[in-house]
């Protein structure tokens, strides 16, 4: 795939002590829909913003197309931005926000009129042309801002968190619409989100960022079953953690047991393993298993879609284990609070970071 956008070594320092972005490399596909995920301050945004050209790198180049566009204005990109409150005109029409640009740009009003009308149509919005903001939801003024932003065909198009005004329902509705529109326009989308569900749920590739840098970069899928860090293991999904101590072929000492991973690990010194709770299972009596450990149920939560049992390992240590219901059997499979349980998990699921963890 050929790359629309390259970064090269991109920092931007607000001043000595607030970093921003810190020595970021990325390239990006034509035609990929990225997602820079990270909690508040880590960068995100920035980043986002000297690509747009709406603030200038403090080192590093940044190209479009092949082209270096580091000392690019905005408007010299081929670039677009959908931001977080819409921004549309609340004296124009749906129409009039739209074909504004295309206006600006030169176009005259019957044919940016119907180029409006083909981007409502894309959004789903094809009867609201002569309506004005303050008459549409939510959810229909956000199409509206993308509609405006995929108008006249920009190579890339960035979007800062774009679904966070959103109630949860128009959100989740919202997620599938802008993926069908990225694969409608076939335009590049990098967003950002500090909401690692969206990230999941929308991405082709998720770059997680950490203190203005690059912490992992990958398919979902394979960030969230080879988290790179504890801080990616914890921030994407939950993660059970256990101090460890190697003990030959791939095989730990933790409190309640032992367990083998697959994971390449280091042979001495501290280690620290970790499981997703969704991952582990407990065992019936009687049954065995190669990798297990085992303590007593502190606490069985409900969540809606299952259980979240809290089993106590001893020494300070505690996992979890989820286990999806409504199932009956799974259901009389667990143990109850202060009974005693045995927790297994493939040594496949068993994820192996470097020393102690602290979060
Ligand atoms: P995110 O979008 O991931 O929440 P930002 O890119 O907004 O993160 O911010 C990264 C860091 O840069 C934070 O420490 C933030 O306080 C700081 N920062 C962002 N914008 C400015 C600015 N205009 N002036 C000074 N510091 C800023
Ligand atoms: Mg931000």
């Amino acid at each position: 795939m050929a790359a629309i956008i390259e970064l090269q070594g991109i920092s931007k320092y607000y001043s000595k002590t607030i970093i921003g972005v810190d020595d970021v490399s990325l390239s990006v596909g034509d035609g990929e829909f990225v997602t820079l995920l990270g909690p508040s301050g880590c960068g995100k945004s920035t980043l986002l913003r000297m690509i747009g050209g709406f603030e200038e790198p403090t080192h590093g180049s940044i190209r479009l197309a092949g082209r270096d566009v580091t000392q690019e204005p905005p408007y010299r990109r081929e670039v677009n931005m959908v931001f977080q409150d819409y921004a549309l005109f609340p004296h124009m029409t749906v129409g009039q926000n739209i074909a504004y640009g295309l206006k600006m740009a030169g176009m005259d009003r019957v044919a940016a009129r119907r180029k409006a009308a083909e981007a409502l149509e894309l959004v789903g919005l094809p009867d609201k042309i002569d309506q004005r903001p303050h008459q549409l939801s939510g959810g229909q003024r956000q199409r509206i801002a993308l509609a405006r932003a995929i108008v006249r065909r920009p190579k890339v198009l960035l979007l800062d968190e774009p679904l966070s005004a959103l109630d949860a329902r128009m959100r989740d509705q919202m997620r599938i619409e802008l993926k069908h529109l990225h694969e409608k326009v076939g335009i590049t989308f990098i967003m950002v989100t500090h909401d690692q569900e969206e990230a999941l749920t929308m991405s082709d590739r998720i770059v997680v960022m950490e203190k203005g840098r690059v912490a992992q970069d990958g398919r979902p899928q394979d960030i969230y079953d080879h988290p790179a860090s504890p801080y990616v293991a914890n921030f994407i999904g939950t993660t059970n953690f256990l101090p460890a101590t190697p003990a030959g072929q791939g095989q730990f000492r933790v409190a309640g047991g032992a367990l083998t991973s697959q994971d390449a690990a280091p042979t001495a010194g501290a280690v620290t393993l970790g499981f997703r709770p969704e991952k582990a299972r407990f065992l019936a009596p009687g049954e065995t298993a190669a990798n297990v450990v085992e303590g007593r149920v502190s606490e069985v939560i409900y969540y809606g879609l299952g259980l979240r049992t809290a089993v106590d390992l001893g020494g300070g240590a505690t996992v979890f284990v989820d286990s999806l219901l409504p199932d009956t059997l799974v259901r009389s499979a667990i143990p109850q609070t202060g009974s005693p349980a045995r927790v297994a998990v493939e040594p496949h699921n068993v994820f192996v970071f470097a020393g102690e963890v602290r979060l």
